[in-house]
Protein backbone atom coordinates (compact mmCIF):
# COMPACT_ATOMS: atom_id res chain seq x y z
CA UNK A 1 0.00 0.00 0.00
CA UNK A 2 1.28 3.72 -0.96
CA UNK A 3 2.30 5.26 2.65
CA UNK A 4 2.34 9.38 1.27
CA UNK A 5 -0.69 10.59 1.12
CA UNK A 6 -1.46 14.56 0.48
CA UNK A 7 -4.49 14.15 3.43
CA UNK A 8 -4.47 11.83 6.66
CA UNK A 9 -7.33 11.95 8.16
CA UNK A 10 -8.03 10.71 11.92
CA UNK A 11 -11.15 9.03 12.39
CA UNK A 12 -13.64 7.93 10.05
CA UNK A 13 -16.65 9.13 12.03
CA UNK A 14 -19.20 12.26 10.76
CA UNK A 15 -16.56 15.14 10.82
CA UNK A 16 -13.29 12.93 9.49
CA UNK A 17 -15.46 11.44 6.83
CA UNK A 18 -16.92 14.92 5.32
CA UNK A 19 -13.34 16.56 5.71
CA UNK A 20 -12.45 13.23 3.39
CA UNK A 21 -14.78 13.35 0.36
CA UNK A 22 -14.46 16.97 0.40
CA UNK A 23 -10.65 17.23 0.18
CA UNK A 24 -10.92 13.75 -2.39
CA UNK A 25 -13.41 15.65 -4.39
CA UNK A 26 -10.49 18.44 -5.13
CA UNK A 27 -8.50 15.52 -6.32
CA UNK A 28 -6.75 15.29 -3.24
CA UNK A 29 -5.14 11.44 -2.65
CA UNK A 30 -6.54 10.75 1.13
CA UNK A 31 -6.65 8.09 3.60
CA UNK A 32 -8.41 7.44 6.52
CA UNK A 33 -7.39 5.67 9.71
CA UNK A 34 -10.20 4.45 12.07
CA UNK A 35 -9.35 2.60 15.15
CA UNK A 36 -12.40 0.91 15.53
CA UNK A 37 -13.19 -2.23 13.02
CA UNK A 38 -16.21 -0.02 11.74
CA UNK A 39 -16.77 3.75 10.21
CA UNK A 40 -19.25 5.93 11.79
CA UNK A 41 -20.12 3.52 15.28
CA UNK A 42 -21.75 7.21 16.61
CA UNK A 43 -23.86 7.77 13.28
CA UNK A 44 -25.34 4.45 13.05
CA UNK A 45 -26.35 4.78 16.88
CA UNK A 46 -27.67 8.54 15.97
CA UNK A 47 -30.95 9.72 17.31
CA UNK A 48 -32.40 6.27 18.00
CA UNK A 49 -31.40 4.67 15.28
CA UNK A 50 -32.70 7.39 12.86
CA UNK A 51 -29.80 9.87 13.03
CA UNK A 52 -30.91 13.58 13.60
CA UNK A 53 -28.82 14.81 11.00
CA UNK A 54 -29.19 17.73 11.07
CA UNK A 55 -31.59 21.24 11.71
CA UNK A 56 -33.76 23.93 9.55
CA UNK A 57 -32.66 26.21 12.45
CA UNK A 58 -28.65 26.71 13.05
CA UNK A 59 -27.53 29.45 14.73
CA UNK A 60 -24.48 30.06 16.91
CA UNK A 61 -26.59 30.61 20.16
CA UNK A 62 -27.05 26.64 19.62
CA UNK A 63 -23.85 26.25 20.65
CA UNK A 64 -21.45 26.50 23.53
CA UNK A 65 -17.96 27.05 23.47
CA UNK A 66 -15.44 29.46 25.48
CA UNK A 67 -15.59 31.37 22.18
CA UNK A 68 -19.08 31.73 21.35
CA UNK A 69 -18.04 33.68 18.22
CA UNK A 70 -15.83 30.53 16.68
CA UNK A 71 -17.95 28.33 15.14
CA UNK A 72 -20.25 31.10 13.01
CA UNK A 73 -17.40 30.90 9.85
CA UNK A 74 -17.80 27.35 9.47
CA UNK A 75 -21.52 26.96 10.02
CA UNK A 76 -22.00 29.65 7.32
CA UNK A 77 -19.49 28.02 4.70
CA UNK A 78 -21.54 24.51 4.73
CA UNK A 79 -25.26 25.00 6.11
CA UNK A 80 -28.22 22.33 6.63
CA UNK A 81 -29.19 23.23 3.37
CA UNK A 82 -26.25 22.01 2.10
CA UNK A 83 -25.94 18.93 3.93
CA UNK A 84 -29.89 18.30 2.90
CA UNK A 85 -28.98 18.91 -0.99
CA UNK A 86 -26.79 16.03 -0.31
CA UNK A 87 -29.36 13.49 1.79
CA UNK A 88 -31.72 14.51 -1.51
CA UNK A 89 -29.35 13.35 -3.77
CA UNK A 90 -28.64 9.98 -2.47
CA UNK A 91 -33.07 10.13 -2.70
CA UNK A 92 -32.75 9.71 1.11
CA UNK A 93 -36.32 9.62 2.80
CA UNK A 94 -36.29 11.81 5.63
CA UNK A 95 -38.85 13.83 8.10
CA UNK A 96 -39.05 17.07 9.63
CA UNK A 97 -39.53 16.10 13.29
CA UNK A 98 -40.59 19.03 16.19
CA UNK A 99 -37.75 21.79 17.06
CA UNK A 100 -36.88 21.69 13.13
CA UNK A 101 -34.69 18.32 13.67
CA UNK A 102 -33.88 16.23 10.71
CA UNK A 103 -34.39 12.64 10.60
CA UNK A 104 -34.00 9.67 8.12
CA UNK A 105 -37.40 7.75 7.77
CA UNK A 106 -35.74 4.47 7.24
CA UNK A 107 -32.09 4.37 9.11
CA UNK A 108 -28.86 6.35 9.97
CA UNK A 109 -27.75 4.02 7.81
CA UNK A 110 -28.45 6.00 4.77
CA UNK A 111 -26.24 8.51 6.12
CA UNK A 112 -23.58 6.24 6.81
CA UNK A 113 -23.58 5.13 3.48
CA UNK A 114 -24.32 8.11 1.24
CA UNK A 115 -21.16 9.56 3.39
CA UNK A 116 -18.76 6.25 2.09
CA UNK A 117 -20.45 5.93 -1.27
CA UNK A 118 -19.07 9.33 -1.67
CA UNK A 119 -15.77 8.92 -0.05
CA UNK A 120 -15.86 5.49 -2.47
CA UNK A 121 -16.50 7.44 -5.64
CA UNK A 122 -13.96 10.16 -4.70
CA UNK A 123 -10.88 7.44 -3.91
CA UNK A 124 -10.63 7.78 -0.28
CA UNK A 125 -9.00 4.94 0.95
CA UNK A 126 -10.23 4.17 4.66
CA UNK A 127 -8.47 1.45 6.99
CA UNK A 128 -10.15 0.08 9.92
CA UNK A 129 -8.24 -1.84 12.87
CA UNK A 130 -5.91 1.35 12.09
CA UNK A 131 -5.09 2.45 15.58
CA UNK A 132 -2.67 5.45 15.74
CA UNK A 133 -0.19 5.60 18.42
CA UNK A 134 1.82 8.48 17.44
CA UNK A 135 2.29 11.54 15.30
CA UNK A 136 5.61 13.04 13.65
CA UNK A 137 5.89 16.70 12.75
CA UNK A 138 8.61 16.13 10.49
CA UNK A 139 11.14 18.64 7.79
CA UNK A 140 11.84 17.71 4.43
CA UNK A 141 15.34 18.38 2.62
CA UNK A 142 13.11 21.85 1.31
CA UNK A 143 12.05 22.74 4.61
CA UNK A 144 8.79 21.84 3.88
CA UNK A 145 6.72 20.13 7.36
CA UNK A 146 5.33 16.91 6.77
CA UNK A 147 3.48 14.69 9.09
CA UNK A 148 4.58 11.10 9.89
CA UNK A 149 1.51 8.69 11.01
CA UNK A 150 2.85 5.56 13.26
CA UNK A 151 -0.74 2.79 13.41
CA UNK A 152 -0.67 -0.37 14.51
CA UNK A 153 -2.96 -2.28 11.99
CA UNK A 154 -4.60 -5.23 13.20
CA UNK A 155 -4.56 -7.06 10.03
CA UNK A 156 -6.32 -10.84 10.42
CA UNK A 157 -5.18 -10.08 14.74
CA UNK A 158 -1.88 -9.85 13.20
CA UNK A 159 -0.98 -6.16 14.80
CA UNK A 160 1.70 -4.75 12.29
CA UNK A 161 3.17 -0.85 12.65
CA UNK A 162 2.69 1.25 9.77
CA UNK A 163 4.24 4.32 9.14
CA UNK A 164 2.04 6.92 6.86
CA UNK A 165 3.12 10.26 5.40
CA UNK A 166 1.36 13.86 4.35
CA UNK A 167 0.84 17.00 3.97
CA UNK A 168 -2.24 17.63 6.11
CA UNK A 169 -3.24 16.12 8.86
CA UNK A 170 -6.70 16.03 10.43
CA UNK A 171 -7.72 15.31 14.16
CA UNK A 172 -11.81 14.01 13.98
CA UNK A 173 -11.20 11.44 16.59
CA UNK A 174 -14.27 12.51 18.08
CA UNK A 175 -14.47 12.82 21.93
CA UNK A 176 -15.22 10.79 25.07
CA UNK A 177 -18.52 9.78 25.54
CA UNK A 178 -18.98 6.35 24.98
CA UNK A 179 -15.92 4.63 24.45
CA UNK A 180 -17.57 1.27 22.95
CA UNK A 181 -18.93 3.46 20.10
CA UNK A 182 -15.03 4.83 19.63
CA UNK A 183 -14.71 7.73 22.37
CA UNK A 184 -11.59 8.53 22.70
CA UNK A 185 -8.91 10.98 24.26
CA UNK A 186 -6.55 10.21 21.77
CA UNK A 187 -7.11 13.68 20.06
CA UNK A 188 -6.88 15.53 23.46
CA UNK A 189 -3.54 14.10 23.94
CA UNK A 190 -1.93 15.18 20.66
CA UNK A 191 -3.48 18.69 21.21
CA UNK A 192 -1.30 19.09 24.22
CA UNK A 193 1.69 17.37 22.54
CA UNK A 194 1.32 19.92 19.56
CA UNK A 195 0.97 22.61 22.46
CA UNK A 196 -2.50 23.22 22.19
CA UNK A 197 -4.49 24.14 25.55
CA UNK A 198 -7.38 22.24 26.90
CA UNK A 199 -11.01 23.49 28.38
CA UNK A 200 -12.14 21.02 31.04
CA UNK A 201 -14.22 18.58 29.47
CA UNK A 202 -17.00 16.97 30.90
CA UNK A 203 -20.22 14.28 29.58
CA UNK A 204 -22.73 16.47 28.46
CA UNK A 205 -26.23 16.03 27.19
CA UNK A 206 -26.57 13.06 29.39
CA UNK A 207 -28.83 12.07 32.57
CA UNK A 208 -28.74 13.33 35.87
CA UNK A 209 -28.70 10.68 39.04
CA UNK A 210 -30.08 11.48 42.44
CA UNK A 211 -28.73 9.80 45.71
CA UNK A 212 -30.86 11.44 47.87
CA UNK A 213 -34.82 10.14 48.82
CA UNK A 214 -35.31 11.90 45.35
CA UNK A 215 -33.79 8.40 43.77
CA UNK A 216 -36.82 6.27 45.39
CA UNK A 217 -39.41 8.92 44.05
CA UNK A 218 -37.80 8.81 40.20
CA UNK A 219 -37.90 4.94 40.91
CA UNK A 220 -41.59 4.90 41.36
CA UNK A 221 -42.13 6.90 38.62
CA UNK A 222 -39.63 5.45 36.54
CA UNK A 223 -40.68 5.20 32.35
CA UNK A 224 -43.47 8.42 33.08
CA UNK A 225 -42.71 11.73 30.91
CA UNK A 226 -43.71 15.11 31.58
CA UNK A 227 -43.73 18.43 29.94
CA UNK A 228 -41.62 20.91 31.87
CA UNK A 229 -39.17 24.11 31.89
CA UNK A 230 -36.44 23.75 33.57
CA UNK A 231 -34.02 26.08 34.05
CA UNK A 232 -29.97 26.25 35.61
CA UNK A 233 -27.75 29.25 35.45
CA UNK A 234 -29.75 31.61 33.67
CA UNK A 235 -30.69 29.46 31.05
CA UNK A 236 -33.70 27.73 30.30
CA UNK A 237 -35.71 25.09 27.89
CA UNK A 238 -39.01 23.56 27.92
CA UNK A 239 -39.81 20.45 26.62
CA UNK A 240 -40.33 16.88 27.92
CA UNK A 241 -38.68 15.21 30.94
CA UNK A 242 -38.37 11.64 31.60
CA UNK A 243 -38.08 9.87 34.72
CA UNK A 244 -35.61 6.73 35.25
CA UNK A 245 -34.18 4.30 37.92
CA UNK A 246 -31.57 6.22 38.41
CA UNK A 247 -33.08 9.71 37.96
CA UNK A 248 -34.10 11.88 35.50
CA UNK A 249 -33.20 11.92 31.31
CA UNK A 250 -35.65 12.92 28.17
CA UNK A 251 -34.75 15.83 25.77
CA UNK A 252 -35.09 18.90 28.66
CA UNK A 253 -32.76 17.23 30.99
CA UNK A 254 -30.21 16.65 28.57
CA UNK A 255 -30.49 20.35 26.56
CA UNK A 256 -29.88 21.50 30.65
CA UNK A 257 -26.90 19.35 31.18
CA UNK A 258 -25.25 21.48 29.19
CA UNK A 259 -25.55 24.36 31.34
CA UNK A 260 -24.95 22.37 34.71
CA UNK A 261 -22.28 21.69 36.77
CA UNK A 262 -21.52 19.77 39.81
CA UNK A 263 -23.13 21.26 42.88
CA UNK A 264 -25.84 23.54 41.16
CA UNK A 265 -29.28 23.01 41.61
CA UNK A 266 -32.21 22.70 38.84
CA UNK A 267 -35.37 24.28 38.95
CA UNK A 268 -38.50 22.34 37.34
CA UNK A 269 -41.63 24.02 36.60
CA UNK A 270 -44.25 21.07 36.42
CA UNK A 271 -46.86 23.46 35.34
CA UNK A 272 -44.91 25.46 32.21
CA UNK A 273 -45.74 29.16 31.88
CA UNK A 274 -48.82 29.85 34.19
CA UNK A 275 -49.10 30.92 38.04
CA UNK A 276 -50.44 28.00 39.67
CA UNK A 277 -51.33 30.41 42.47
CA UNK A 278 -53.41 32.34 40.61
CA UNK A 279 -54.90 29.26 38.95
CA UNK A 280 -55.66 27.61 42.15
CA UNK A 281 -57.02 30.94 44.01
CA UNK A 282 -59.59 31.14 40.99
CA UNK A 283 -60.33 27.42 41.73
CA UNK A 284 -60.28 27.79 45.71
CA UNK A 285 -62.97 31.20 44.88
CA UNK A 286 -65.06 29.37 42.14
CA UNK A 287 -64.76 25.53 42.98
CA UNK A 288 -63.99 25.34 46.97
CA UNK A 289 -64.87 21.70 47.34
CA UNK A 290 -62.30 20.42 45.03
CA UNK A 291 -58.72 18.95 46.06
CA UNK A 292 -55.54 19.80 45.23
CA UNK A 293 -54.85 16.56 43.47
CA UNK A 294 -58.54 16.84 41.11
CA UNK A 295 -56.69 19.98 39.98
CA UNK A 296 -53.66 18.90 39.27
CA UNK A 297 -54.89 15.84 37.45
CA UNK A 298 -56.62 17.80 35.34
CA UNK A 299 -52.86 18.66 33.54
CA UNK A 300 -50.38 16.24 35.47
CA UNK A 301 -50.07 12.51 35.07
CA UNK A 302 -52.28 10.85 37.82
CA UNK A 303 -48.92 8.13 39.49
CA UNK A 304 -46.66 12.14 39.62
CA UNK A 305 -49.26 13.77 41.10
CA UNK A 306 -49.90 10.93 43.80
CA UNK A 307 -46.31 10.39 44.46
CA UNK A 308 -45.83 14.71 44.98
CA UNK A 309 -48.39 15.07 47.45
CA UNK A 310 -47.69 12.03 49.38
CA UNK A 311 -43.89 13.51 49.59
CA UNK A 312 -44.80 17.31 49.99
CA UNK A 313 -48.24 17.79 51.25
CA UNK A 314 -49.57 14.93 52.82
CA UNK A 315 -51.41 16.47 55.90
CA UNK A 316 -53.57 18.57 52.63
CA UNK A 317 -53.67 15.53 50.83
CA UNK A 318 -57.42 14.89 51.82
CA UNK A 319 -58.55 18.43 52.28
CA UNK A 320 -60.68 20.87 49.89
CA UNK A 321 -59.23 24.06 48.80
CA UNK A 322 -61.35 25.69 51.11
CA UNK A 323 -60.26 24.06 53.86
CA UNK A 324 -56.33 24.98 52.92
CA UNK A 325 -55.08 28.27 54.17
CA UNK A 326 -53.87 30.77 51.19
CA UNK A 327 -50.99 30.64 52.87
CA UNK A 328 -50.26 26.68 52.22
CA UNK A 329 -52.05 27.15 48.84
CA UNK A 330 -49.28 29.47 47.97
CA UNK A 331 -46.37 27.31 49.00
CA UNK A 332 -47.52 24.22 47.43
CA UNK A 333 -48.13 26.02 43.96
CA UNK A 334 -44.67 27.69 44.44
CA UNK A 335 -43.20 24.30 44.43
CA UNK A 336 -44.95 23.01 41.65
CA UNK A 337 -44.05 26.10 39.37
CA UNK A 338 -40.28 26.21 40.86
CA UNK A 339 -39.39 22.17 42.26
CA UNK A 340 -35.56 22.44 43.04
CA UNK A 341 -33.50 19.46 43.11
CA UNK A 342 -29.69 19.33 43.49
CA UNK A 343 -28.49 15.93 41.26
CA UNK A 344 -26.04 14.21 42.54
CA UNK A 345 -23.95 13.70 39.37
CA UNK A 346 -24.77 12.90 35.66
CA UNK A 347 -24.66 9.21 34.25
CA UNK A 348 -21.58 10.39 33.01
CA UNK A 349 -19.66 9.40 29.58
CA UNK A 350 -21.26 5.73 29.76
CA UNK A 351 -23.98 7.32 27.71
CA UNK A 352 -23.59 11.03 27.22
CA UNK A 353 -24.37 12.30 23.70
CA UNK A 354 -21.10 14.86 23.53
CA UNK A 355 -18.50 15.88 25.61
CA UNK A 356 -18.41 19.30 26.24
CA UNK A 357 -14.79 21.48 26.39
CA UNK A 358 -12.56 20.36 24.46
CA UNK A 359 -9.35 22.02 22.54
CA UNK A 360 -9.23 25.45 22.74
CA UNK A 361 -10.48 27.08 19.66
CA UNK A 362 -7.69 30.34 20.15
CA UNK A 363 -4.69 28.81 18.38
CA UNK A 364 -7.19 27.18 15.51
CA UNK A 365 -8.05 29.16 12.30
CA UNK A 366 -11.79 29.53 12.50
CA UNK A 367 -11.80 29.44 8.34
CA UNK A 368 -10.09 26.51 7.98
CA UNK A 369 -9.71 24.56 11.54
CA UNK A 370 -5.77 24.74 11.17
CA UNK A 371 -3.65 24.96 14.49
CA UNK A 372 -2.00 28.74 13.63
CA UNK A 373 1.16 27.32 14.87
CA UNK A 374 1.45 23.84 12.94
CA UNK A 375 1.02 24.40 9.30
CA UNK A 376 -0.88 20.99 8.05
CA UNK A 377 -2.78 19.90 11.56
CA UNK A 378 -5.84 20.31 11.68
CA UNK A 379 -9.04 19.72 14.26
CA UNK A 380 -13.05 19.46 13.49
CA UNK A 381 -15.76 17.88 14.76
CA UNK A 382 -16.52 17.01 18.97
CA UNK A 383 -12.77 16.82 19.88
CA UNK A 384 -12.86 21.05 19.54
CA UNK A 385 -14.65 23.02 22.27
CA UNK A 386 -17.66 23.61 19.88
CA UNK A 387 -21.11 22.00 21.49
CA UNK A 388 -24.60 22.07 20.25
CA UNK A 389 -27.91 21.74 21.88
CA UNK A 390 -29.77 18.65 21.38
CA UNK A 391 -31.57 18.69 17.94
CA UNK A 392 -28.79 17.88 15.16
CA UNK A 393 -26.77 20.54 15.97
CA UNK A 394 -23.57 18.36 16.84
CA UNK A 395 -23.54 16.58 13.79
CA UNK A 396 -24.16 19.98 11.59
CA UNK A 397 -21.19 21.22 13.99
CA UNK A 398 -19.19 18.23 12.62
CA UNK A 399 -20.61 17.90 8.87
CA UNK A 400 -19.50 22.36 8.64
CA UNK A 401 -16.02 22.07 10.25
CA UNK A 402 -15.09 19.20 8.27
CA UNK A 403 -16.22 20.63 4.85
CA UNK A 404 -14.18 23.91 6.33
CA UNK A 405 -11.05 21.92 6.40
CA UNK A 406 -11.88 19.43 3.33
CA UNK A 407 -11.88 22.44 1.15
CA UNK A 408 -8.20 23.85 2.22
CA UNK A 409 -6.37 20.49 3.27
C1 LIG B 1 -25.86 7.64 21.21
C2 LIG B 1 -25.59 8.93 20.52
C3 LIG B 1 -26.58 9.50 19.74
C4 LIG B 1 -26.35 10.74 19.10
N1 LIG B 1 -27.33 11.26 18.31
C5 LIG B 1 -27.11 12.44 17.67
C6 LIG B 1 -28.07 12.98 16.78
O1 LIG B 1 -29.12 12.36 16.49
N2 LIG B 1 -27.82 14.20 16.20
C7 LIG B 1 -26.64 14.88 16.44
O2 LIG B 1 -26.45 15.97 15.89
N3 LIG B 1 -25.68 14.37 17.25
C8 LIG B 1 -25.89 13.17 17.85
N4 LIG B 1 -24.90 12.64 18.65
C9 LIG B 1 -23.61 13.35 18.75
C10 LIG B 1 -22.78 13.05 17.48
O3 LIG B 1 -22.78 11.66 17.26
C11 LIG B 1 -21.34 13.54 17.65
O4 LIG B 1 -21.32 14.88 18.03
C12 LIG B 1 -20.59 13.37 16.32
O5 LIG B 1 -20.56 12.01 15.96
C13 LIG B 1 -19.17 13.89 16.43
O6 LIG B 1 -18.51 13.62 15.22
P1 LIG B 1 -16.92 13.41 15.17
O7 LIG B 1 -16.61 12.97 13.81
O8 LIG B 1 -16.24 14.60 15.74
O9 LIG B 1 -16.66 12.21 16.21
P2 LIG B 1 -17.12 10.69 16.10
O10 LIG B 1 -18.34 10.58 15.26
O11 LIG B 1 -17.18 10.20 17.49
O12 LIG B 1 -15.94 9.97 15.31
C14 LIG B 1 -14.65 9.84 15.85
C15 LIG B 1 -14.03 8.60 15.24
O13 LIG B 1 -12.65 8.58 15.58
C16 LIG B 1 -12.29 7.25 15.91
N5 LIG B 1 -11.05 7.30 16.72
C17 LIG B 1 -10.90 7.61 18.02
N6 LIG B 1 -9.60 7.56 18.37
C18 LIG B 1 -8.91 7.22 17.25
C19 LIG B 1 -7.52 7.02 16.95
N7 LIG B 1 -6.57 7.12 17.87
N8 LIG B 1 -7.18 6.68 15.69
C20 LIG B 1 -8.10 6.53 14.71
N9 LIG B 1 -9.45 6.71 14.95
C21 LIG B 1 -9.83 7.06 16.20
C22 LIG B 1 -13.51 6.72 16.63
O14 LIG B 1 -13.54 5.29 16.63
C23 LIG B 1 -14.63 7.32 15.79
O15 LIG B 1 -15.01 6.50 14.71
C24 LIG B 1 -25.12 11.42 19.28
C25 LIG B 1 -24.12 10.83 20.07
C26 LIG B 1 -24.34 9.60 20.68
C27 LIG B 1 -23.24 9.00 21.51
Amino acid sequence: MNKEFDVIILGAGAAGLMTALTAAKRQKRVLVLEKSNKEGKKILMSGGGKSNFTNLYVEAENFLSENPHFCKSALNRFTPDDFIRMVEEHQIDYEQKKHQQLFCINSSKDILNMLLSECADSGVEILTNADTKRVNKLTNEENKIYYEVVTHLDAKKLAKKASFQCDSLVIATGALSIPSLGGSGFGYELAKEFNLTLIPRRASLVPFMFSDEIKGLCEKLSGLSVMTRISTNGTNFLESMLFTHRGLSGPVILQISNYWNPGDEININLWPDNDLSEIFFNEKNNNPKTTIKKKLNSYLPKALVTELEDFYWPNEKNLTLAEISNERILKITNFLNNWTLKPAATEGYRTAEVTLGGVNTDLINSKTMETKEHPGLFFVGEVLDVTGHLGGYNFQWAWASGYSAGLVV
